[in-house]
């Protein structure tokens, strides 16, 4: 995160800080200089970098996708009766079957080439 004060009467920015606090000092030397001590509007903006941008924009995205997906299957009573039937337990059991039987073929084939 970057910080930098913007003075919005003098359209003025300062340069970019590490520190909320070197942010501030901009703002106090500003307010002192051009302002003869008042308070204009300004502010200190946060700049973020581009990794938290990057990591806010997946966890905003997973979390949008689990609260939906949860929603969705918490208000199905479909999917409920569907999870209890016999057929729904035969067929997890065959996909599972079925994906071993895929991964040890694929381990044979691998090994005998
Ligand atoms: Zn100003």
């Amino acid at each position: 995160m970057r910080y930098v004060h913007y003075c919005e009467p003098c359209d003025a920015r300062s340069p970019e800080r590490d520190t909320d606090h070197e942010a501030k000092a901009d703002r106090a030397l500003h307010r002192r200089r051009a302002h003869h001590g008042l308070r204009p509007a300004d502010r200190i903006e946060e700049i973020p970098g581009p990794v938290s941008i990057a990591a806010s924009a997946i966890l905003s995205g997973l979390g949008h996708a689990a609260r939906a997906g949860a929603r969705r299957l918490a208000t199905s009573d479909a999917v409920r009766q569907v999870r209890a039937s016999t057929y729904w337990q035969q067929a997890v059991r065959l996909l599972a079957i079925g994906t071993g039987v895929l991964v040890l073929g694929a381990v044979l084939v691998h090994k005998m080439f």
